[in-house]
């Protein structure tokens, strides 16, 4: 007799702690001899078995095929098998209360093991070839995206905090119910059958239908919806954007400043041909509303020691009412990681998710301030001037060292982006605002998220990239742990002030106008790069670091380099990467100077591939010093150059 699918899950899980293998039980499912093998399984020895079926990597995968809000951190306890402290549930989609899943004796609730069932279940079969095809590529739209852990343990925090982190995640439910209205893909998840969690899967994760892959972005039968629908975004009316130049049809209406406005939807006019504006937050009253509420109550539970924290809450729920963000602006600079242990930006910022790019998406970012960061900072902050000096020494005259600000961004540590700030692949690492207004003038807020891939999946993943190309000693000394990283992008940040910077004029040109954009974007990365790996070095001889240290932390440094140039010298467009060319400068300088070098008869590190680079610790700080002669080049090249007047074209035409 087969068990009912209600009786199962009850046997299931009382079995799982007797140790069944859960493989056995779906037999137990589909066979007649159900008596005779739970039988056979209940005399085995307990150990707690039955999720052995899945693989890690298949766990996560399934996972998000079946459209359930799991993720199999890691396989701390190295048994193969999924254990409840494990298990991490994930945010915006599905049933993302803990409780429901683990218990709070941290055991598997009845619930997920009926839902780890249905991850062993194949998807329901296709009526048709075109179905079948459809679905296959879903399944390799959402392969190609690898889900990447973004934690954080809110355990430790009081119960009022957790009340106002409650809040902000109820205010990004409704912060992506308006980018999807912004997208004009809101409620399409009404269109997917409930069975084709695949699809809605694709669905949140890409916040709209369309396929992004780059082994299936252009593939017309790839999408959520049964038929690819055709990219109708909500800001403008629909009966335009079937015309490819309608941004530029916009941009010469008489009212195109207002058209062009970030913070408006675009309507049709009263007369045929003409077009006017809605406020955002008349067109999304009711969820500009909702957030306004949510952040009110978010801002209700925080004390005085997070008064700028709820300043700026406060402030926001004001814009959302008003629509007008300079306020709420101000709040948000006057936050700092001085000030508040959390960072919050909740508002319609960036435009490059839209085809004409000028309508402000909205976005919640939440993350907390890294501590580490901060303390590195202030141990930092007494030594700038001499740090300064150093450089100064090597950039040698014209540069005078000058008495320098130690601004570098606030490190954040992200708890959870919502709309714009959700990418299907990736995520911003970096970012200044605001974009617009008096607040931004005024030199705005810079922060660098410091928490993106340390999860597990990716610190293995650079374990191993760095094994295929490193030598053995080399590879001795690689490390995948935060801090490394966060020394290294915290010296690069610093030096940003530190050195020849933008604003250093030769001849009274700041080097935008000397170099041109990219080259003096580039150049100064340069700069700051090798000026972060010198500082390493210079902060050994203050105590800072051990030796092992620095080697470590410009091992990384390394490899960072690395996998700038694995992305190529141009993008797509044809535009330079800063980062890979000054990679590869880098590189370059060191391999030239003998601190790199190829050894073609050497296995890797990975035991596998022939050819390996093995790094000379010792010839590395003279090769950096070497290097950041591009500085003292920097300086050179654009006061020599600039002797000569550049040409004025002047036009003549003659009859
Ligand atoms: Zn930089």
């Amino acid at each position: 007799m087969p068990l009912s699918p209600t009786s199962l899950p009850q046997n299931y899980s009382t079995e799982a702690k007797q140790g069944c293998d859960s493989w056995h039980v779906k037999t137990i499912a589909l066979a007649t001899l159900s008596l005779t093998v739970l039988i056979a399984c209940q005399s085995r020895q307990p150990s707690n078995e039955h999720t052995r079926q899945l693989t890690r990597e298949d766990f996560n995968r399934r996972a998000a095929e079946k459209f359930l809000p799991f993720f199999w951190r890691e396989d701390t306890n190295r048994d193969d098998k999924i254990q409840p402290n494990e298990l991490a549930v994930l945010w915006g989609y599905g049933d993302s209360d803990w409780s429901h899943w683990i218990t709070p004796q941290q055991q598997f609730t009845a619930q997920f093991d009926e839902a780890y069932r249905a991850m062993l279940e194949p998807g329901p079969p296709a009526s048709n070839p075109a179905e079948e095809q459809r679905h296959k590529l879903v399944l390799d739209e959402l392969a190609q995206g690898r889900p990447t852990l973004v934690e954080t343990d809110l355990s430790r925090e009081t119960p009022d905090t957790a009340n106002t982190i409650r809040h902000l995640m109820n205010a990004a439910r409704f912060i992506e119910f308006i980018y999807a209205k912004q997208k004009g893909v809101f409620g399409l998840e009404g269109k997917i059958p409930a069975v084709d969690s695949a699809r809605r899967m694709l669905l949140y994760r890409n916040q709209s239908p369309f396929c992004e892959g780059p082994r299936t972005e252009n593939n017309p039968a790839c999408s959520a919806l049964e038929t690819k629908p055709a990219r109708i975004f909500g800001l403008y009316p629909a009966g335009i954007q079937t015309d490819p130049r309608f941004c530029e049809t916009l941009a010469k209406a008489p009212n195109a400043p207002d058209l062009m406005g970030h913070f408006n939807v675009v309507v049709n006019g009263d007369r045929t041909g003409t077009f006017e504006t809605t406020p955002y937050n008349e067109a999304y009253k009711d969820d500009m509303q909702a957030v306004a509420g949510e952040l009110e109550a978010a801002a209700a539970s925080l004390g005085q020691d997070e008064a700028a924290f709820r300043a700026y809450l406060l402030a926001a729920a004001q814009s959302f009412r008003t629509n007008n963000w300079e306020p709420a602006d101000r709040a948000w600079v006057a936050m700092s990681a001085e000030n508040s242990r959390w960072y919050a930006r909740i508002a319609p910022d960036e435009v490059y998710y839209e085809p004409c790019a000028w309508k402000a998406g909205f976005a919640l970012q939440l993350a907390r301030i890294n501590p580490d960061s901060l303390v590195w900072r202030r141990k930092l902050d007494p030594l700038k001037n001499e740090m300064e000096s150093a450089l100064a020494a090597m950039a040698g005259p014209p540069y005078k060292a000058r008495n320098v600000q130690f601004k570098v961004p606030d490190f954040i540590d992200v708890v959870l982006n919502a709309g714009d700030q959700r990418p299907a692949n990736g995520a911003t690492i970096g970012q200044s605002l605001p974009n617009w207004g008096p607040v931004a003038e005024a030199g705005g807020r810079t922060v660098a998220m410091t928490n993106l891939y340390g999860d597990a999946d990716s610190r293995a993943q650079l374990g191993i990239q760095m094994s295929s190309l490193f030598c053995k000693a080399t590879n001795l000394k690689a490390t995948t742990g935060g801090k490394e990283s966060l020394v290294g992008s915290l010296l690069h940040e610093a030096a940003h002030n530190l050195g020849p910077a933008h604003e250093y004029k030769v001849n009274g040109k700041v080097d935008t106008v000397a170099f041109g954009g990219p080259l003096a974007s580039m150049l100064e990365e340069l700069k700051a790069q090798t000026s972060s790996m010198f500082l390493t070095d210079w902060l050994m001889m203050k105590g800072f670091f051990a030796p092992e240290e620095v080697d470590q932390i410009n091992l990384r440094n390394v490899a960072w380099a690395f996998g700038h140039i694995s992305r190529g010298m141009y993008t797509a467009e044809g535009t330079p990467r800063t980062y890979s060319q000054l990679a590869a400068i880098q590189v370059g300088s060191f391999m030239k100077s003998g601190a790199i070098v190829w050894k073609s008869n050497e296995v890797a590190a990975n035991g596998k591939d022939s050819g390996c680079l093995e790094i000379s610790f010792e010839n590395l700080p003279p090769a950096i010093r070497m290097c950041n002669d591009f500085a003292k080049v920097k300086g050179a090249i654009a006061e020599r150059w600039l002797r000569a007047p550049r040409a004025t074209f002047v036009y003549s035409l003659k009859f």
